[in-house]
């Protein structure tokens, strides 16, 4: 295969920064984080919560 460097959700060009996405299935490649954002909700994928940590604070 060549080396293609396309988004997973829209298609375009995911330049030389892509925003990553690790799946079950595979890694994921997207143009912008609204793409992988979108990608997310469509395939209910959840990553490591950040938020979780200001709770933490909040805690102390
Ligand atoms: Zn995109």
């Amino acid at each position: 295969m060549s080396d293609e460097r396309q988004c997973d959700l829209c298609g375009l060009d995911i330049g030389p920064r892509p925003f990553l996405l690790e799946t079950p299935e595979r890694q994921c490649r997207f143009c912008c984080e609204g793409c992988r954002g979108i990608y997310e909700m469509l395939h209910d994928i959840r990553q490591t919560p950040v938020q979780n940590l200001d709770e933490d604070k909040k805690d102390r």
